[in-house]
């Protein structure tokens, strides 16, 4: 996006967790202000100036001389950020959905004082974002949050005990880290997605209902009072939501493959499985708890996930952990950040004695 728009697009910083080489590959073309490399404690040798850290991220987050912060930090590790551009005012362009699950209460606190503005780049996010524009706020009756069902859709529960990494690693229609990858197979994402709608869009959690909608064409839709249901559509573009977030309320031109309207395209809708995924139900026993519930069912899947991807536990113990964290964590108040990295490193420990104690 940033290639595509060089006169009003200036990147100011760019940011790594431990990948290096891209960093240097990427400040060479793009010639930042500041490198950061959060996932490592220095040792880099540039000529640009180099932060390190969960500080470095706040750092750039927060710098004066940025106007907007794209923030795609996976997991939990990005929402010291989302608060540190939260308190300086910034436009933030969301892909971190954990800020919102974990920090959402935090940060719909902060917004009447600091004047920030999060525009989500979460493809659901943004569709909802856009389709609300349709109408007021009160002539909102739903928000209906699409999903493509992943790749276990159609795989009977029988079957669910033999899936391996390689198989949840290999989604049908988006192309995404391991991390998120996993979750879409879940449905966990889908989960922490109705979290994030919940806190940013102000709406209660019945208002939100999840569809299983395998051609990932509706991006999620907004039925309003008079039943009239608005969608957005387009083939899965991630530069879409990206560009939108940056130059909204604007719209830019983009080089978008079309719908093919020319071809018969057939569209499916259908309800998930809760059976089957039951990460859906837990989501909502996370929102009915409030506080830190969100934050710990956040944390109970990124153990469960790391330690599925390494082949300590099976796909379907992802449910078990974060089932037994949502029953076993001691729930705070979440109007601070401190109370949130505490009930995360909490949760994190229960879910971690949890997989242990599995193994023997
Ligand atoms: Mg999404």
């Amino acid at each position: 996006v940033a290639e595509r728009f060089p006169e009003e697009l200036n990147i100011f910083a760019l940011s790594v967790n431990t990948d290096i080489a891209a960093l240097k590959s990427q400040a060479e073309k793009y010639k930042p202000s500041i490198i950061c490399a959060s996932g490592v404690a220095g040792g880099i040798t540039s000529d640009i100036e180099t932060v390190y850290g969960q500080e470095g991220l706040e750092y750039i987050a927060s710098h004066p001389d940025v106007d907007i912060v794209v923030n795609a930090v996976s997991g939990f590790a990005g929402l010291r950020s989302t608060i540190a551009a939260a308190h300086a005012g910034k436009r933030i362009a969301l892909a971190n959905k954990e800020s919102m699950v974990t920090g959402g209460e935090l940060l719909n606190s902060l917004s009447q004082k600091h004047g920030f503005e999060i525009i989500p780049v979460d493809s659901e996010h943004s569709a909802i974002f856009q389709c609300l524009k349709s109408g007021s706020k009160p002539e909102v009756r739903n928000l209906i949050l699409t999903s493509s069902g992943g790749p276990f859709r159609n795989l009977p529960p029988a079957k669910f005990a033999g899936i391996t990494v390689e198989q949840a690693l290999a989604h049908p229609t988006w192309n995404m880290g391991k991390k998120i990858t996993v979750d879409s197979a879940t449905l966990m994402n889908k989960g922490l997605e109705l979290i994030e709608a919940v806190y940013m869009f102000g709406v209660k959690p019945d208002q939100i209902e999840i569809v299983i909608h395998p051609q990932s064409i509706v991006h999620s839709m907004v039925e309003f009072v008079d039943g009239s249901v608005i969608a957005q559509m387009s083939k899965p573009d991630m530069r879409l939501p990206i560009q939108y977030a940056l130059f909204y309320p604007e719209r830019r031109d983009l080089d978008i493959a079309d719908l093919p309207f020319d071809n018969p395209v057939s569209l499916q809708f259908e309800s998930p499985d809760q059976d089957k995924f039951p990460s859906l139900r837990m989501a909502r026993q996370a929102l009915a708890a409030g506080g830190t519930a969100p934050a710990a069912f956040n944390a109970a899947d990124e153990v469960a996930v790391a330690a599925f991807l390494e082949k300590r536990i099976k796909f379907v113990d992802i449910f078990a952990v974060v089932d037994h964290v949502l029953n076993k964590f001691a729930n705070l108040p979440a109007d601070n950040i401190e109370s949130i990295v505490e009930a995360d490193k909490n949760s994190r420990a229960i879910a971690s004695e949890f997989i242990a104690a599995k193994g023997n």
